[in-house]
């Protein structure tokens, strides 16, 4: 298995925007990006940056109590059949059994959408192996540190 691992240590919310909306091009349909970290550690703020790279003009909020968001990427933005960005937030989740409910597996299956689930570690076994995964670690008050893996 290839593995690509990038580290980013961002010193202030912009920084880490900026990080993902230039990941955000790497992104094709059906990708898969998984946020770990604890609260605070940056994940909306990630999600935010990758939404404006995919040309999403429409605010994106912590969806903790919706669990699942989806916009509509215009078809300016569109390559290789993307049509939806989806954000999950498995935080208030408390097994993969209340996750079964959720339709996450359709979503995840379709090759339109681009998925970031934040909490990702709780899908469990459910969790597709295909996937980047992006963990966020605390340094201090105003830094972070991302790693960006990607398994392929
Ligand atoms: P999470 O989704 O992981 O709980 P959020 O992105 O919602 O975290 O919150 C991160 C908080 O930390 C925001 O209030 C943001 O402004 C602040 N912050 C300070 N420095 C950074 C940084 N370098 N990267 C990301 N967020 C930062
Ligand atoms: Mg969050």
């Amino acid at each position: 298995m290839l593995k690509r691992e990038n580290v980013y240590v961002t010193k202030n919310f912009e920084e880490t925007q900026k990080v993902a909306e230039r990941f955000s091009k790497r992104l094709k349909g059906g990708s898969l990006v998984a946020l770990y970290g604890d609260l605070g550690s940056g994940k909306t703020t990630f999600v935010q940056g990758l939404a404006k790279g995919l040309g999403i003009k429409r605010r994106i909020i912590s969806p903790t109590f919706i669990v699942l968001r989806t916009y509509k990427i215009s078809s300016k933005y569109q390559v290789s059949s993307i049509k939806q960005f989806c954000h999950i937030d498995l935080y208030r989740i408390e097994n993969e059994k209340d996750i079964e409910g959720l339709g996450i597996q359709e979503i995840l299956g379709d090759p339109q959408n681009i998925v970031a689930i934040e909490w990702a570690e709780k899908m469990g076994g459910l969790l597709p192996k295909k996937r980047i995964d992006v963990g966020f670690e605390y340094v201090d008050e105003n830094k972070r540190r991302i790693t960006i893996l990607q398994l392929s």
